[in-house]
């Protein structure tokens, strides 16, 4: 492997797909989470994560899952990452809260990892700003549910440096990726685009204009897509989508961006998407 000692920061809802991804495909990671118990509900996920990817996939590279599970060792401690040689992070989408852990980071080894930086919409130069070596910063913002997306959108820093981009291309295409490179520019390509529509789609619902169910049916009919804008946020979280609409308002100033009431009232009712069983749609 490129990368000898992998880490993976946040086990929510991409951290742990992104520790099943590697570690069913053979390599050994760390994933890291503040909470215990979140590290628990996601080493129990992914027994379903296991069924829905040999359903879907039928050919997964360790077969059995005890062996998957023995390939991530989960914990709470920084000190267990020391020196290693890649960080894929994926905590919350919140600036604030990936400003203190880069702080944390920086102290933890004396030698500067890369960091991949799985976000929806922060950029990546801002991320670069915290840490020594700003060239050692990429985006690597993984697709939901990442063991069944292939493409995964590589974000070239103001900083980061062409040896930084090929190891970490050479990386995702062992792990059968295929990494589209763009330039840095808060909500990169997908998120500009895709939380127009989930935005719009909000916004439909709000002036009830028609169902959720009807709005979905209508996107994924009339234009042959396989999901729902609805339904999608609700895969992603609508606190993720709340935040990275946050993010892309302030980053841009445009009112486009501007982020629907009603999705602002579920995330403060505590409707989250498929993470807390009900949002648009209920699970
Ligand atoms: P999430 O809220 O499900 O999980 C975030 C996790 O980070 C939580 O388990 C939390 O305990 C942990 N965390 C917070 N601070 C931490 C710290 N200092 N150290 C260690 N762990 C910490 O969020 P998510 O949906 O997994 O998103 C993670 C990142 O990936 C975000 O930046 C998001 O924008 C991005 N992303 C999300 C999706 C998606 O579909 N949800 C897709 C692509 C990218």
């Amino acid at each position: 492997m490129i990368f000898k000692k992998i880490a993976i920061i946040g086990a929510g809802v991409m951290g742990g797909d992104v520790a099943f991804d590697l570690a069913s495909k053979g390599i050994r990671v760390t994933l890291l989470d503040i909470s215990e118990e979140i590290l628990n509900d996601t080493k129990y996920e992914m027994k379903n994560k296991y069924n829905l990817v040999k359903m879907v996939k039928k050919i997964i590279k360790v077969q059995d899952f005890d062996s998957i599970l023995q390939n991530i060792s989960f914990t709470t401690q920084y000190s267990d990452i020391e020196n290693f040689d890649l960080i894929i992070e994926n905590i919350s989408e919140d600036i604030q809260k990936k400003r203190e852990l880069y702080t944390i980071l920086e102290k933890t080894s004396t030698v500067q990892p890369v960091y991949a930086v799985n976000t929806s919409c922060i950029s990546i130069t801002t991320i670069a700003s915290l840490v020594r070596i700003p060239e050692k910063v990429i985006g690597m913002h993984f697709m939901n549910p990442v063991p069944l997306k292939e493409m995964v959108e590589m974000i070239k820093g103001f900083h980061t440096s062409t040896e930084t981009i090929e190891t970490c291309k050479l990386f995702l295409k062992k792990l059968g990726k295929t990494p589209v490179i763009v330039n840095d520019y808060p909500g990169f390509v997908a998120n500009r685009l895709s939380h127009l529509f989930m935005n719009e789609a909000a916004f439909l619902v709000q002036d009830q204009v028609a169902s959720p169910k009807e709005i979905d049916l209508i996107f994924k009919k009339g234009y042959g897509h396989a999901m729902g804008p609805l339904e999608t946020a609700d895969l992603i979280g609508l606190d993720t989508v709340l935040n990275s609409l946050h993010i892309l308002y302030e980053s841009y100033q445009d009112p486009k961006y501007r982020c629907c009431p009603l999705l602002k009232k579920m995330v403060a009712a505590g409707n989250l998407g498929r993470k807390s069983g009900k949002g648009f749609f209920d699970y």
